[in-house]
């Protein structure tokens, strides 16, 4: 393929990045929410955007089979990032990761204390990094999603996930008790493309640096 393909994952990452595009002189007449293609074409035949979950994003522009995509911060802390040139924070899917528990489980003295804390989450190297960092000993419990149930129903005391405006930690009778990054999406870049094909991708590059919102 000489062509620049662009992995994508549906919703606010592709909407969010659609503008970025746009900006590149990049359009689509396909909507990934309704259609079925995993490969949509654009407006210039040499690029295409493939369709991906948002995990997999920086694993098919690792292996080279995207040349570029739009994942987030917290995909590529748990990805790690090799093989991968992350030239822009695109400052689109904004959020924070946070260490939430229930609103009536004292953190603070539980961590004082050196209680051994069951922490259930989808981010399992950022939660096994962020409690390393403090010293705070955790049994870590991989979930998939709907985080917020975990401590509802005995699963764990604490979990560690994406909080925008707090309005489902509130809806769960949960609370937000430490922030440990901010969240935002970042253009990837395979290395080995970056160099074959950079008369391409720079132009682009250019233009979504011009485009980022501040
Ligand atoms: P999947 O639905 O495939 O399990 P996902 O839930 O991670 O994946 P999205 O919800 O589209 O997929 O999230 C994509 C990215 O957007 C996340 O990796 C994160 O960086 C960011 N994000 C997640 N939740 C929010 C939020 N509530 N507000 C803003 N940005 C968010
Ligand atoms: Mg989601």
């Amino acid at each position: 393929m000489t062509g620049i393909t662009i992995a994508l994952s549906k919703g606010r990452i592709f909407e969010e990045t659609l503008p970025l595009l746009n900006a590149a002189g990049i359009t689509t007449p396909e909507d990934p929410e309704t259609s079925r293609k995993l490969i949509l074409p654009t407006n210039r035949a040499d690029v295409r955007l493939i369709i991906v979950r948002a995990s997999d994003v920086p694993t098919y522009v690792q292996y080279g089979a995207a040349d570029m995509g739009v994942a987030g911060k917290d995909v590529l802390n748990e990805h790690g990032g090799a093989g991968l040139y992350q030239p822009l924070d695109l400052n689109i899917a904004c959020c924070r990761m946070m260490v939430a528990v229930r609103n009536d489980f004292d953190y603070e003295s539980a961590v004082r204390q050196g209680a051994r804390l069951r922490v259930a989450t989808k981010y399992v190297q950022t939660a096994r990094d962020h409690f390393a960092a403090k010293g705070v000993h955790v049994d870590l419990i991989k979930l998939y999603g709907s985080m917020e149930l975990a401590p509802l129903v005995g699963l764990s005391d604490a979990i560690v996930d994406l909080v925008s405006s707090g309005g489902t930690l509130k809806a769960n009778n949960l609370k937000a008790v430490e922030h440990i990054a901010d969240i935002s999406s970042r253009l990837v870049v395979n290395q080995a493309a970056l160099k074959l094909k950079h008369a391409a991708i720079q132009p682009m590059l250019d233009a979504f640096a011009l485009a980022i919102r501040k």
